[in-house]
């Protein structure tokens, strides 16, 4: 059985994430461990984690998962922006373990006005100095494959293979495939020609084994549009054919998966994490 869910909104306390899953039957779970557009956060208290690892107990939803902080850049070439990245995914880290979470998902960063090479180093050693100073054994780092959005990197296989190879298994950094962006990215999720290409990329530069969760989103831009914009699923340009490819997939199947599509109510009032899920199932059935 796959296991489902999606990114849930932590307003009230982390539990409350888990407790809306559980309420649309949903497998698994990711949030945000402190707001995503800031820098700080106050400390996670022992009752807060508690309370957490009781709604996870009490609802059975499982393979609870964070996003890190959209501000983290670990390809920054401006030092104190890099300095300031590693820290604070070093706190993103040590709060997902905190929390008893699978790991934490970040996007590698954006080399912005140096260039791909400096930027790749910039993020393994980055990557590299946060796994030093987090003590979190079964907690791990994802990279997220990206769009490819202006200089955002680790949107090809080639260039996630080259950060993994540099970190990888012994630092506990792992991948998160996001639909979306890797149709965006030029890998064409919507023709099984493509989605083998793509499996075919994965696997030669060790990407597809590196994978430990993915991002269930359908595309609103078309396949090599480098342009993220997560739609429902089945109604992008990925389709449900495209979907139905990726649950059904033998090595992705296994990893806990993820919506992180608009919220919100459809026409008949139904919540779209609902509908998105129904559709999942089926397709995965
Ligand atoms: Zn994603």
């Amino acid at each position: 059985m796959v296991k489902l869910g999606a990114h849930m909104s932590i307003a009230g306390g982390y539990y409350k994430a888990v407790d809306a899953a559980a309420e649309l039957d949903m497998d698994v779970v990711q949030l945000f461990t402190k707001n995503n557009n800031q820098w700080n956060a106050k400390e996670i208290s022992d009752g807060e984690v508690a309370q957490f690892a009781k709604s996870l107990k009490e609802t059975g939803v499982g393979n609870p998962l964070s996003h890190a902080s959209y501000l983290i850049n670990l390809a920054s070439p401006k030092d104190e922006l890099w300095a300031k990245s590693i820290e604070s995914m070093v706190v993103e880290w040590q709060r997902a373990a905190l929390l008893g979470l699978d790991g934490v998902v970040v996007h590698p960063g954006a080399f912005v006005e140096s260039d791909e090479q400096a930027g790749l180093e910039r993020i393994v050693q980055g990557v590299a100095r946060a796994a030093e100073q987090v003590d979190a054994k079964d907690c791990w780092l994802l990279l997220e494959n990206t769009a490819g959005q202006g200089s955002c990197l680790g949107w090809s296989m080639e260039q996630l293979g080259w950060m993994l190879e540099r970190t990888g298994e012994s630092m506990r950094v792992g991948v998160c495939l996001d639909t979306c962006h890797a149709h965006a990215a030029g890998y064409d999720f919507a023709s099984e020609s493509g989605f083998k290409a793509w499996e075919k990329d994965a696997k030669k530069h060790g990407v597809l084994d590196a994978i430990r969760a993915l991002h269930l989103n359908d595309s609103k831009k078309g396949c090599g549009s480098r342009v993220d914009r997560h739609e429902h699923i089945g109604l992008g340009t990925i389709g449900r054919e495209g979907f139905a490819r990726v649950l059904k997939h033998r090595v992705l199947k296994k990893w806990p998966m993820y919506l992180e599509t608009e919220k919100g109510q459809d026409e008949s009032g139904q919540e779209w994490d609902a509908v998105n899920l129904q559709v999942l199932r089926e397709l995965a059935s």
